[in-house]
């Protein structure tokens, strides 16, 4: 803190931070889907790794289950944003649900790409963290085996038939760097892999890792608002804490430890791209009930993306087949 500032504490801003496209979609396709169909609506996973998202929309009607079997007949039943495997898919269809997909677009396009590359002969290898339900769709979505890694050490064990014809996709909410040392790895080891012209990993990612570095610059103390499941939310996170700014992430004020911040000049604020902006306002009003606060904004990045909703929720639908 510099000799004349006054006591108290300067909240700093990441712009952008909070909902993406992909996210903004997602709940407008259940909120949709509640108008125009009438509760209950069902939706496969959280739809977005929020529970703060789910428990409004839960209130609102929305039943979340984990798998299309817990649906019953005939229901009109939303994939959540992560994507799901093409099973899952043909599941639904052979229970009759009326499926919606609100898979982010973004997703969509690394099946794409995957399945194009593993129908053209080559091995595919998928950068990202196994477990996490994007993964598991992307799997579902492309022919043959899939070796998913995270780690450049990850690229040693990778033994193929075909060395020379090997091909990778990413997760869409991984860290930009540790991502690129994965695919420098591989490079080394394949040197003639193929791979996305751009990164798979997605514009707002990114662009709010881009801001968190930026904003770590000025700052003590990081806070990241999403939920411990989010992966883009945790990258957030480790991206500060590697620069070597404390970083924490908070699902809302009330996981907020004030002793965190009890040497903190300026705090620096974003949000995971499932995090709703109230929860980080929230966590201001937290520190106004403490101290003084002014808020000053980083603007880093304008973003300016949209997607188009799918084709059964617009205002003008096409008749159903
Ligand atoms: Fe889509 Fe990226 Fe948002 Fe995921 S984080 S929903 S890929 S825009």
């Amino acid at each position: 803190t510099s000799p004349g500032t006054k006591p108290g504490l300067t909240v700093v801003l990441a712009e952008p931070r909070g909902f993406c496209a992909g996210v903004e979609r997602a709940i407008d396709v259940v909120e949709r889907a509640l108008d125009r169909f009438g509760a209950p609506i069902y939706v496969r996973h959280e739809i977005v790794h929020n529970k703060h998202v789910v428990e409004t929309l839960k209130a609102r009607g929305v039943i979340f289950v984990e798998e299309v079997d817990e649906v019953p007949t005939g229901a009109v039943t939303i994939f959540s944003a992560h994507g799901v495997a093409e099973r899952v898919e043909e599941h639904a269809g052979e229970r009759g649900l009326k499926a919606i997909d609100a898979t982010c677009p973004l997703v969509t396009k690394v099946h794409r790409e995957g399945r194009r590359y593993a129908e053209k002969g080559y091995h595919v290898v998928m950068i990202g963290h196994l477990g996490h339900p994007e993964v598991e769709g992307t799997l579902g979505r492309i022919p043959g085996k899939v070796h998913v890694i995270s780690e450049p050490e990850d690229v040693d064990g990778l033994n193929l038939d075909h060395p020379d014809k090997v091909a990778f996709v990413t997760q869409t909410t991984l860290s930009v760097n540790d991502t690129r040392d994965v695919i420098d790895a591989l490079k080394r080891k394949f040197p003639s892999i193929v791979g996305p012209d751009v990164r798979d990993i997605c514009y707002a990612t990114q662009n709010r890792q881009t801001a968190v570095a930026e904003m770590a610059k000025h700052v003590d103390v990081i806070l990241v608002v999403g939920a411990k499941n989010s992966s883009n939310s945790n990258r957030l996170r480790e991206l500060g804490e590697n620069i070597g700014v404390p970083s924490y992430l908070i699902a809302d004020a009330d996981a907020m430890d004030m002793e965190w911040l009890k040497d903190a000049g300026r705090v620096g604020l974003t949000a995971g791209a499932s995090a709703p902006e109230t929860l980080v306002q929230g966590v201001i009003e937290r520190l106004r009930g403490q101290c003084e606060v002014d808020v000053k904004t980083l603007n880093v990045i304008r973003e300016n993306v949209t997607f188009k909703l799918p084709r059964e929720l617009l205002d003008d639908p096409q008749p159903s087949q």
